[in-house]
Formats: structure tokens, C-alpha cells, sequence
């Protein structure tokens, strides 16, 4: 076809036969022979080797219900099974808010190191000072990136870097003994993390609404803090993918009032190696180092989201910290008033290791060059589509670019997720739909740097033939997809009475 696209997502729609349906009775793995004079008995019905301990009692009185495989069935079933995953390392994946980015091999064998996985945590700081070493200078170059004067690199997750970020705001008020400061302020087109956090955190949230062209006004700000307010959380570039211009007038009210500023640092693709939140007046930020700076991620995977402070805070962060010693030697140490520790240990050293990887690869020049290209390729997206589907705001935007598609839902029938639906016929994951929430039918399309121009191409040409069906073959999206490993689940029933193992198939089905 002349635009190069084919309808195949590689994912062939076959049902996945379950291994306990494939179960021979008597197939087997391997056979062992028993060794020479070993104290086993072979139980000549299942195969299984067991110990002739003295008390049989203890023994179970029939084998597990295991399915019996070889094992190549069992490497084909597996290999399938990866196979009918939608990843990065296979294709294109827009999903906004979260930077599916590509991340290089090389910050993977750098942690695959054996001198690093084959690490005791236990291990005496003076028989692992490398490692120090490496968690210091991450943390050095941590802050002269964002503006900082320290990070706990402990939290294993943006969500619980805000968490930590929080208990460093309410330790500082706690510690100059204002105890009435209680409110959160939170813009409404946040992460749904953000007021979550500030909950669990033991914070009101407070939510503030965004001006017409998607921003928080300092104006809003103002009207909103008092001497409630214990702090902001914004992030910026915000999820609508614009950068909040009013941020120095935004902290400057959030300050006056008493209150700390806190920034989530989930979206520092778009702005890393150009603007520091340190120097636009954040208090407090959290990093998605499995975001920004390579480690793959999703299906809640081992992520790392340290925390940054200004200087004055350091002491409430979690430890424990790296210090260097006058010796030039490196030591743990924990904070004089931490906020208590939130991961065991140091938090996901592989995944720091990585990001220290990724930067040192790309160096200070690097970086700044990934954040322009994240942006361009975002806008590049944006202008490609936009005579067909509305942003949401007037851009140009950041590193994600933000479509409603409510025009063409009220002319069409057809929403955001029979579009996402039919992108998966083309080959792309769907962009992340329906968020931020104050955006009707939201498409929200983060390319990031990683992808070519024929990549982008490819995509684009997928949503303007989409686009076309909508009008003149709505069927295709109504069904869609077709070619993928499952159609379309019910997903409220998925999320209710979700079927997690192969014996519960078989059980009545319990109402809802
Ligand atoms: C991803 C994201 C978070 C949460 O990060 P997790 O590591 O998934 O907990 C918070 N805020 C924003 C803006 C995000 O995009």
C-alpha cells in the first residue's frame, strides 16, 4: 500500500491453550536416573525422586496437580506467551504520561554487572566503596541536573517518591512547630497519584482549577493558600504536555504563605539539560528515573524515584545517604531527622545503576539533547494531526501532545477507545486515553526522543487512515481489533471478577 501500512499487529488471535489443558499424564521434563547409592525411592507412578526421610508422615499423599510437560512444550507455551506482548522492544508505544522510551542496551549490561547483582546489602561499605562511589556521583550529577542539594535515592517509584516528598513537607512544618498546616493544593489536571499520595500522607487535598488554556494561574494560587497550607504539588511540564509559565509567581505565593512547593519530576524528559525545578522555585521534586532515564517499565515493574530537596530539608529525607568522607572514602549515613526509611536497603540499586549509565553515555550535552528531541517529536505528532483531530490546548506543547476527540465522537458515534482499538490493527500500542480527565475523549501521545521520523510517519499515517474509516467504514472500528490475541474484554467484568488461574475457569461463576 502506498503508505507502507499493513493491517497485521504481528499477534495472531488464537486461543492460548492453558499448560494444564496440554497436561499428558506421565510426560515428563527429564527422566533422572537415581544416583548410585542416593537415599531416594522412585515413586513409580509419578516419576518424582523423593528422599526416604524417616518420617513419611510429613510427606504430602499424592503429588501436586502440576501438568505434566515436556519441556519443550513448556519453552513454547512461554515463548508464545512473550510473543503475544505488546512491548517497546517490538514497536511503537505512545503512551502518554509514562515515556516508554527506548532504553539502551548498555545501561543494562552495565547493571547486569556481576560485581553489582551478586551484591550482599549486608555487604561492609569498606568492601563495596565502588558502588558508593557510583551511588554519589549519581546523586552529584541527580542535583546539579535538577537544582538540588541532596536526593535519597531510597523510593522505588514516582508514586512513592511524592509519598516521601510529603513526609518532608510535614516534617519541616512538624519541625518548626506548625501543626495546622494540613492542605495540599493540587491542580486538576494532575497525575492521579498526586492527591493519593497527599492522602495517604495524612493531607486535605485541595483542588485548584486550571485556566481555560490549561495552566494554573498564580492568581488561583493565591486566592487558594493561607496558613492551612502545607504545600503545592505541580508538575511541569503538566499533563496536558504545557509548561506552566506563571511557575516562579506560582511558588512565590505558595512561599508567602507559608507553604513548601513540590514538584513532580515524572515528566523531566521534556526538560532536562534546560530548566531546573531547583531554580523555579521547588522546594521538594521526585524523579522517574525509570521515566527519564532509562529503565524500561509498566506492569508496575522495579522502578526508582528519588527525591530531591533544597538546601535546609536534607535532613528529613530517608536514609541511608552516601557521604564522602574527608579520606575521600564513602560511608551510609542517616539523615538526623528522616522522615524513616521506605524501602529496604538502598532502594532499586540496578535501576540507579542504569540511570548513572544512562547519563554518563550521554553526558550533560546529551541529555539536553534528548529533552529537544522528546519536544519536537511531540510536536512534530501534534501538527501532523491536528486538521484532523483538536488538541486540547493551544500549543505547541512539550514532550506529549494532547488530542480530544470529542468533535468526532458527537459526528461520528465513535470515541478515543474505538480509535486506540484500531490502532492495535495497525501494529502501534494506543496512546493513554481518557486522561488528563478535564480533557473530553483524551488522546494523549507521547512519542518521546527514541523514535525515528518513519516511525512517527508510519503512526501518523495509521491515525489519518483511521480517521478516513471513521467516516466511511465505522464498522471497522466498532469490531476493531481484529487481529490481535483478544478482542475486546468486558472491562468491567475484568477488573470485578477477574479469572487469575486456570482452576477458577472452572468454578460457577459467583455474582457480581
Ligand atoms: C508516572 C507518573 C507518576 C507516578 O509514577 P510511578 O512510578 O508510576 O508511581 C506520577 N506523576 C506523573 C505526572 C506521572 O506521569
Amino acid at each position: 500500500m502506498m503508505d507502507g501500512l499493513t493491517i497485521d499487529s504481528g499477534l495472531r488471535r488464537e486461543p492460548v491453550s492453558q499448560l494444564n489443558e496440554a497436561s499428558v499424564p506421565g510426560r515428563r521434563g527429564w527422566r533422572l536416573g537415581a544416583a548410585p547409592g542416593a537415599p531416594h525411592d522412585r515413586d513409580e507412578e509419578t516419576g518424582f525422586l523423593e528422599a526416604a526421610a524417616p518420617d513419611r508422615g510429613l510427606f504430602a499423599d499424592r503429588p501436586p496437580a502440576l501438568p505434566e510437560l515436556s519441556e519443550l512444550d513448556v519453552v513454547r507455551h512461554f515463548t508464545r506467551l512473550s510473543a503475544l506482548n505488546y512491548a517497546v522492544d517490538g514497536g511503537f508505544y505512545p503512551l502518554g504520561s509514562c515515556t516508554m522510551k527506548y532504553s539502551p542496551r548498555i545501561n543494562e549490561n552495565c547493571a547486569a554487572l556481576e560485581a553489582f547483582t551478586e551484591l550482599h546489602p549486608l555487604t561492609d561499605p569498606a568492601d563495596c566503596q565502588g558502588l558508593l562511589a557510583l551511588f554519589h556521583e549519581l546523586e552529584s550529577k541527580l542535583n546539579l541536573l535538577l537544582g538540588y542539594q541532596r536526593f535519597s535515592l531510597q523510593p522505588a517509584a514516582g508514586a512513592q517518591g511524592e509519598f516521601v516528598g510529603l513526609l518532608v513537607i510535614r516534617a519541616y512544618h512538624e519541625d518548626r512547630d506548625d501543626h495546622e498546616r494540613r492542605e495540599i493544593l493540587i491542580p486538576d489536571s494532575a497525575h492521579g497519584t498526586n492527591p493519593a499520595s497527599a492522602a495517604a500522607a495524612g493531607f486535605d487535598v485541595v483542588v485548584l482549577p486550571s485556566d481555560a488554556d490549561g495552566r494554573l494561574r498564580a492568581g488561583t494560587v493565591r486566592r487558594a493558600a493561607g496558613p492551612r497550607t502545607a504545600g503545592l504539588m505541580l508538575t511541569n511540564p503538566n499533563t496536558l504536555g504545557l509548561f506552566e509559565h506563571e511557575v516562579r509567581e506560582i511558588a512565590a505565593a505558595v512561599h508567602e504563605a507559608g507553604g513548601l512547593v513540590y514538584y513532580d519530576g515524572a515528566n523531566a524528559n521534556a526538560i532536562i539539560g534546560r530548566v531546573r525545578p531547583g531554580d523555579m522555585g521547588f522546594d521538594v521534586c521526585h524523579l522517574n528515573l525509570h521515566k527519564t532515564f532509562s529503565t524500561p517499565h509498566g506492569g508496575g515493574g522495579p522502578g526508582a524515584g528519588p527525591v530531591g530537596v533544597r538546601a535546609g530539608l536534607e535532613q528529613f529525607l530517608p536514609g541511608p545517604l552516601v557521604v564522602r568522607r574527608s579520606d575521600g572514602s564513602f560511608a551510609w549515613e542517616e539523615p538526623a531527622q528522616s522522615a524513616g526509611p521506605v524501602h529496604a536497603w538502598y532502594g532499586n540499586s540496578l535501576v540507579l545503576l542504569k540511570a548513572l549509565a544512562y547519563i554518563r553515555t550521554l553526558g550533560g550535552a546529551g541529555c539536553r539533547e534528548a529533552s529537544g528531541m522528546a519536544v519536537l517529536n511531540a510536536n512534530y505528532v501534534l501538527r501532523s494531526l491536528d486538521d484532523l483531530w483538536e488538541p486540547a490546548k493551544p500549543g505547541p506543547v512539550m514532550h506529549e501532545a494532547v488530542l480530544t476527540g470529542k468533535p468526532l465522537r458527537d459526528r461520528t458515534g465513535l470515541g478515543t477507545l474505538d480509535v486506540a482499538k484500531r490502532l492495535i490493527d495497525y501494529g502501534f500500542h494506543p496512546p493513554t486515553m481518557y486522561f488528563p480527565l478535564i480533557v473530553p475523549e483524551a488522546l494523549m501521545i507521547e512519542p518521546t526522543e527514541t523514535e525515528s521520523r518513519e516511525t512517527l510517519d508510519r503512526f501518523v499515517a495509521a491515525m489519518r487512515r483511521i480517521h478516513a474509516e471513521m467516516l466511511d467504514e465505522p464498522d471497522l472500528l466498532r469490531q476493531a481489533p481484529q487481529h490481535a490475541a483478544i478482542g475486546r474484554p468486558d472491562e468491567a467484568r475484568a477488573a470485578r471478577r477477574p479469572v487469575l488461574t486456570w482452576m477458577q475457569q472452572e468454578r460457577a461463576e459467583p455474582e457480581i
